[in-house]
């Protein structure tokens, strides 16, 4: 069965709850699709504004980290459960930029997957290389690294329901996306990954974003490729070209 493509934005740190609605309205016809899954992973005080302002149109509502544990003594944290409740069906785990300045690490993000999971959340799995790793040629022993094991406890079934979108972080915010062969050649080595993991049928259905400076201008051909089944958008997820790239078949 032909996977269904999923676009996602990823707001980062944007949007006030005021103009997190605005943008909603904004874009609420421009990204209609009866054809692909659409995503607003909002900051965490938009995320009851949001889902609101979504509610009976084809967006879903995303967070952009999640903690592992139930509830507790963790000033400052949000749990699945929260999440949940407030209505949110994604959660982008182990962004370059958490993994960055937040000093996530593999072992955290693998309680976090598994935590997501058991909420009944939809883990989108971040997961890509430096520039300087691309140049020494460890692209893809490091992708391998990383979902292996942001995966280990993870069944296939769960694997097949979710999301892993790669992104190298030499083309997150910089304007210079991968080539399309480059991100294919990635997104297909997380799938033969997953496929030796677990099992052929689990690697033909877990959907495989590319993330990096997807545009308008080039959302087509990236989500034309055999294992790109969508993207994780950053900087055009704020602005009406989301729909152009939601649209990228039209
Ligand atoms: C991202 O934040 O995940 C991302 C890919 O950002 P951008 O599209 O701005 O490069």
């Amino acid at each position: 069965m032909a996977r269904r493509k999923i676009v996602a934005g990823n707001w980062k740190m944007n949007m006030t709850p005021s103009q997190a609605v605005a943008l909603c309205a904004e874009l609420k016809d421009l990204v209609k699709s009866d054809d692909v899954d659409v995503v607003y992973c909002v900051p965490a005080v938009d995320i009851v504004p949001v889902v609101e302002a979504v509610k009976g149109t084809n967006v879903e509502v995303g967070a952009e980290n999640m903690y592992f544990e139930e509830k507790g003594a963790y000033t400052g944290e949000i749990s699945a459960a929260m999440l949940v409740d407030a209505g949110v069906k994604y959660v982008i785990i182990g962004h370059s930029e958490r993994r960055d300045y937040f000093k996530e690490d593999d072992v955290l993000l693998n309680k976090k997957v598994k935590k997501a999971f058991e909420a009944g959340l939809t883990p989108i799995l971040c997961c890509g290389e430096t520039l300087e790793q691309r140049e020494m040629g460890i692209t893809l022993d490091w992708i391998r690294m990383q979902i292996k094991s942001d995966l280990v406890g993870v069944s296939a079934q769960q694997v097949a329901s979710m999301v892993i979108a790669y992104e190298p972080i030499w083309a997150i915010g910089t304007g210079k996306t991968a080539t399309t062969e480059q991100a294919q050649e990635v997104c297909k080595a997380i799938r033969d990954c997953i496929a030796e993991v677990y099992d052929a049928a689990t690697a033909e259905a877990v959907r495989i974003q590319y993330g990096g400076s997807v545009s308008a201008a080039n959302a087509a051909e990236l989500f034309a490729q055999p294992d790109i089944d969508g993207g994780l958008v950053g900087g055009a997820s704020l602005k009406a070209d989301f729909g152009k790239i939601v649209g990228y078949n039209k």
